[in-house]
């Protein structure tokens, strides 16, 4: 089947490896059938790894001058970081723009970046991740005005614990209230395949149950992207967490334009 890839990074976002242009044509490579730009925007970003903002009009100026080019959907999109204190300034940063597609991720917990560990400093796993959980809930909640929550697992991604796996048998009380708002707002829980890669001799694990949990809730939407920082990782792995999907239940995949969601059937 022919897949959307609805998170990727191009040349906009400062930890990208990869130009938009080259992006784009590893995805027609690839045979996707469209593929959302989605850079990133973390205003107030506590551990400067560059500036994790862009010119919005430049890089939609890129996008049209692309999607005119090569025989592949392209999509307007951006990966907004939630922060408590940043969520009005990101509100008027875009607002004099349109997108397709708006990613909302957690990438701050209490000012901190869990990339680099100091986060789980004096924290039981629990403590650490029910932190996450917690302020995520909160603040997509509070700013509301997205599509899909971008890779919900990020916490354990790079954390030092034994326990790197989010379950829903262990974790399912903080991530039901999670799990309803996005079902009730119609919006997508994203299935980032860079969250399932060996890191630090481990590989965590996607819960079925957090997907049959979604869908028990009125969950319909659900997004496939690949958080590709580098051509290599487009579309990575989509046959097989498409399986897993519809071994949940659904028979759709989401993408957005317009930010409208667009279901296409898992084949
Ligand atoms: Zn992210
Ligand atoms: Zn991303």
């Amino acid at each position: 089947m022919k897949f959307h890839d609805t998170h990727t990074h191009s040349h906009f976002s400062p930890d990208a490896r990869m130009t938009m242009e080259e992006g784009v044509r590893q995805a027609v490579k690839s045979g996707l059938a469209g593929m959302a730009i989605t850079d990133h925007l973390d205003i107030g970003t506590p551990q400067l790894k560059g500036v994790f903002r862009f010119d919005p009009g430049a890089q939609q100026a890129e996008i049209e001058r692309l999607a005119a080019l090569y025989p592949v959907e392209i999509f307007k999109g951006v990966e907004i970081g939630l922060q408590p204190e940043t969520l009005q300034p990101t509100r008027e940063f875009l607002s004099p723009y349109r997108f397709d597609c708006v990613i909302a991720s957690l990438h701050f917990v209490d000012g901190q970046d869990p990339y680099y560990g100091a986060y789980y400093e004096n924290k039981t796993y629990r403590q650490a991740y029910a932190g996450a959980f917690e302020l995520m809930y909160d603040m997509v909640v509070e700013y509301r005005d997205f599509d899909i929550l971008g890779h919900f697992d990020y916490i354990a991604r790079y954390a030092p614990y034994q326990v790197r796996d989010i379950t829903y048998r262990e974790f399912g009380d903080l991530l039901d209230p999670l799990l309803r708002f996005l079902a009730t707002e119609g919006k997508a829980l994203e299935v980032n395949t860079n969250t399932y890669r060996e890191r630090n001799g481990h590989v965590p694990v996607l819960d079925t149950r957090i997907l049959l949990r979604f869908r028990e809730l009125g969950g319909e939407a659900v997004s496939l992207g690949s958080d590709a920082h580098d051509t290599f990782r487009i579309g990575e792995n989509f046959e097989r967490y498409k399986d897993i999907i519809r071994n949940c239940g659904f028979r759709y995949l989401a993408y957005y334009k317009n930010r409208q969601p667009v279901f296409y059937p898992i084949g």
